[in-house]
């Protein structure tokens, strides 16, 4: 049987998403997908502004990050202008709207009016049914809202959500610079993209009634509403995406995997599921939106980073390889061709919580590595050089590369040097080894960086930074 649910992801391009925004599209997503439906992605880009295409093009970037695949077109509402233009002078001729020419002057006088009475601020359709029309006078077109009656819908979430036609007032849906507004061009686009069912935030609640009255004005058919629960931070404030926290770039930057954000997000539906999820295939099956609850919920970024170390252990290779990758060139960050590459990660691997910890572990297995000055200050003395050179002189005797020789002349260089601080002595190999005072086991980076590659590692502390030891 075909299954015609249809819904869609319509951000606006005016800043990077937030968690918030990508739950939206998740449920979207899942609730398309496991009705064998569509889910169609929209630009909502009416409002002009210079950045525009920078951020939907990070949109598309992320939904595919992700792997939130749309079907059908990309819809830019900004292609789209001419068609709402059609659509009101429609409903200028049939008396659906008119063209107010209400000066900002006189609409502030009516605000302040409003303000001083203790009431909400509303237009007092001075120009409705006056059918004005002058030349060169800017005007806007205003909805010709009903004066009576409520709007009641029934929200999937909230449930029965009842407006008064009296609360809102004739509000436009042309600004005088000709670009219509978001209330009207949601409800020109649902209708003509034929979205049965809309998932957005709360914060949309107060709009839903204004759309529905298009809706019913222009004989549309209405969707469905599901209005999720705002998501607040610790501190109990709403998520933005002027908070750079909240900010999908932001952990796209700093190298967690899609899958634990996918499944956090549905954790923050309370479905009352207590399973990871491997892919987002597994989840469309259990995703139910009759079941999502109603109060708003409370972003745990710890319960985020610990889901991603769980993740970084239990997804495939090949997907962990696929974000590793795409961290180093999103980070321009240059590692050198390592033949022995799954080794070192899956050493660093359980001690990992982002793909930045493993990636950062991995720089050190580069051939030149960056050594902070103020440490080489620190480390630069008699003790480090004769260290180095004895363990220098150790190893380049070596013949077979295993950890037990490796741990065997560690252990004689810990008693050749008794006079010091094991700890110290630690110290040093890992500043020099590494370029970090603390590292994982330092035996086996030794092991990992493999005899030609230390050997050479030692030969450059020692001419670059103790030279002055050399006897
Ligand atoms: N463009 C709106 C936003 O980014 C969403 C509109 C809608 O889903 O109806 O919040």
């Amino acid at each position: 049987m075909k299954n015609n649910i249809i819904t869609r992801f319509a951000p606006s391009p005016t800043g990077y998403l937030h968690i918030g925004n990508i739950r939206i599209a998740l449920y979207s997503w899942l609730y398309a997908k496991k009705n064998n439906g569509k889910f169609i992605l929209r630009i909502e880009d009416t409002n002009l502004n210079k950045f525009n295409k920078k951020y939907s093009d990070y949109i598309l970037y992320v939904l595919e990050w992700l792997g939130l695949y749309w079907d059908d077109e990309i819809y830019y509402q900004s292609d789209r202008i001419d068609i709402y233009k059609d659509i009101i002078n429609y409903m200028l001729f049939n008396n659906l709207a008119y063209k107010c020419f209400c000066s900002i002057n006189r609409l502030n006088k009516i605000r302040k009016i409003c303000i001083k009475k203790g009431i909400k601020p509303k237009y007092d359709n001075f120009c409705r049914d006056k059918n004005l029309n002058y030349n060169n006078i800017p005007y806007v077109v205003r909805f010709k809202n009903s004066l009576y009656g409520n709007i009641v819908f029934k929200d999937i979430i909230f449930n029965k959500i009842i407006f008064n036609n009296y609360e809102l007032d004739d509000f436009i849906i042309q600004r005088s610079n000709g670009i219509p507004t978001y209330n009207f061009c949601v409800v020109v686009d649902d209708n003509y993209m034929s979205i049965t069912h809309v998932i957005r935030g709360e914060d949309h609640i107060n709009n839903t009634p204004k759309q529905i009255n298009i809706f019913k004005s222009l004989n549309y058919k209405i969707p469905k509403y599901i209005h999720l629960p705002i998501i607040l931070d610790l501190n109990k404030k709403k998520i933005s995406k002027k908070n750079f926290l909240f900010n999908i770039k932001k952990y796209i930057n700093e190298g967690y995997l899609p899958i634990s954000i996918l499944n956090y997000l549905l954790f923050l539906g309370r479905l009352n599921i207590n399973y990871k999820f491997n892919n987002i295939n597994e989840m469309k099956y259990i995703f139910n939106l009759f079941k999502l609850k109603k109060s708003s919920c409370i972003l745990n970024m710890k319960k985020i980073l610990f889901l991603n170390k769980y993740y970084l252990s239990n997804v495939s290779y090949n997907y962990l390889k696929l974000y590793f990758k795409y961290y180093i060139i999103n980070n321009n960050i240059i590692l050198d061709y390592l033949n022995n590459l799954d080794e070192i990660i899956s050493f660093i691997l359980p001690r990992s919580y982002l793909i930045k910890d493993i990636v950062n572990f991995c720089l050190i297995f580069n051939k030149y590595i960056y050594f902070d000055s103020l440490l080489i200050i620190k480390y630069k003395n008699n003790y480090s050089y004769l260290i180095l050179l004895y363990l220098y002189n150790k190893i380049k005797n070596l013949f077979f590369w295993d950890i037990k020789y490796i741990d065997f002349y560690i252990k004689k260089l810990l008693k050749k040097f008794n006079y010091l601080k094991i700890k110290y002595i630690y110290k040093i190999l890992h500043f020099f080894i590494t370029g970090k005072e603390i590292t994982p086991n330092i035996n086996k980076i030794i092991l990992l960086l493999k005899k030609k590659k230390f050997l050479f590692r030692i030969k450059y502390c020692i001419k670059k930074y103790l030279f002055n030891f050399i006897k």
